[in-house]
């Protein structure tokens, strides 16, 4: 893909410098300015020459929402990344296989969930998570995700899928492969939910969303992820459907990736009939009468520090849960700042980044233990694994918070 052209609109203002969180804490860093716009800029025609410190970048995307110029930085270093790795990353490289195996956490989940307990009591094994150190390059300071005895897939076929039928109120959850083998909890949230709303919900085949990959150069993983994704939710969407994410990553791949990087016929009306969770019942529900009827201290549901994921700022949906959750009597939903939780998505899970890692969530954790909250509240999985790492919180999804407030009580919808 030739985005010269794009690299005419940066004036070097170096907003996208200032707000990059990896450039701030690691000096060997050159920001996205270097990664987007100046190589581009550079390169010839046929040039497949890129710096290798397109690596560093985590691919939170915040550049992106800093660049007053609508420079594509975000599609500048996922093409770059992807380059890199086709052309210039060794594939029997300890990185490369690292890389690929954290890019592609579903299919291991897949064969892992078959015996979840099993799979719980090794990878939480310390000696393993030493051995994954040192020998693949994972850091051994991090927990491994456990997996559900269930995964939602299999919960919602035994369950015989919707318990709720509707000609005009239809929605096809892209649930993503953490709630489905690990944050099962999640995706059941979503279905009482919207299930109370009354909502028929259709749960489509699909993939992985690709943001893992995107983040590590796979690009050729990636697009195999997103061409049964398009496909499937494009039947979708033609049977009427819109599509919604519990993940706000996974939103932001099917809404902003795959249009920029990818032409399958019907990329751009899955984009175009993509919403957020939350984002989508607010649209179109009263979720704020019946809220504002429920006292949260009679059904025990505690005080919250939020924390906003990058890719939700991307979307423009970062105050939305604080707002709605004021109109929930006797909670205090504190927003804990807009700085970025460090570990995007598999960059924390990466022994030589873990440090880093953490030097980006400080600010983050300061301001939970703050908060007067003492659980966490976000959409993004991986943020909510670096929430309770730094903190020791449990960590709720707002649409956990809603089923406590709406669906486990008696008010009325
Ligand atoms: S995506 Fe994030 S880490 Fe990468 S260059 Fe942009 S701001 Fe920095
Ligand atoms: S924010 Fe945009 S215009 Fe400013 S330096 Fe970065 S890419 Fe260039």
């Amino acid at each position: 893909m030739d985005l010269r052209p794009g690299a005419d609109s940066c004036y070097k203002c170096t907003s996208c410098d200032t707000s990059c969180p990896v450039a701030e804490v690691d000096d060997s860093f050159p920001g996205p300015k270097f990664q987007g716009p100046e190589q581009w800029r550079l390169k010839r025609k046929e040039d497949t020459e890129i710096d290798d410190s397109i690596t560093g970048c985590s691919n939170c995307m915040r550049c992106d929402g800093a660049c007053p110029s609508d420079v594509p930085l975000s599609q500048m270093h996922n093409t770059a990344r992807g380059e890199y790795v086709d052309n210039q990353m060794t594939k029997l490289s300890r990185e490369y296989l690292r890389n690929r195996i954290l890019a592609n956490y579903g299919t291991l989940a897949g064969i892992g969930s078959k015996v979840p307990r099993l799979t719980n009591a090794i990878m939480g094994n310390s000696l393993v998570q030493k051995l994954n150190e040192r020998v693949l390059g994972i850091t051994a300071e991090r927990d491994f995700p456990e997996f559900a005895d269930q995964t939602f897939r299999s919960w919602w076929k035994q369950r015989g899928g919707p318990n709720v039928e509707s000609d005009e109120k239809r929605i096809a959850y892209f649930h993503g492969d953490y709630a489905n083998y690990n944050t099962v909890e999640v995706a059941k949230a979503l279905v009482r939910v919207y299930e109370a709303f009354g909502y028929e919900i259709l749960v489509p085949d699909q993939r992985c969303s690709g943001t893992p990959m995107f983040a590590n150069g796979m690009l050729d993983d990636a697009r195999r992820s997103a061409a049964v994704n398009v496909e499937s939710l494009g039947d979708a969407i033609e049977q009427g459907y819109d599509v919604v994410a519990s993940c706000t990553s996974c939103s932001m791949a099917l809404r902003q990736e795959y249009p920029e990087l990818f032409d399958f016929e019907g990329t751009e009306t899955v984009a175009a009939n993509t919403y957020d969770a939350l984002e989508y019942l607010l649209i179109n529900e009263n979720v704020i009468d019946p809220l504002s009827e429920v006292d949260a201290a009679d059904h025990d549901i505690p005080d919250f520090a939020y924390h906003a994921p990058c890719h939700s700022r991307n979307q423009g949906l970062d105050r939305q849960a604080v707002e709605l959750f004021r109109h929930l009597d006797g909670v205090d939903v504190a927003d804990v700042g807009d700085s970025c939780s460090g570990i995007s998505g598999t960059y924390g899970w990466k022994e030589e980044k873990y440090e880093y890692s953490m030097e980006i969530g400080e600010e983050m954790f300061e301001h939970m233990e703050h908060a007067a909250g003492e659980t966490g509240m976000t959409e993004c999985p991986t943020c909510s694994m670096q929430m309770e790492h730094g903190t020791g919180y449990e960590i709720d999804h707002p649409l956990q918070v809603l089923e406590a407030a709406l669906v486990d009580t008696d008010v009325e919808i």
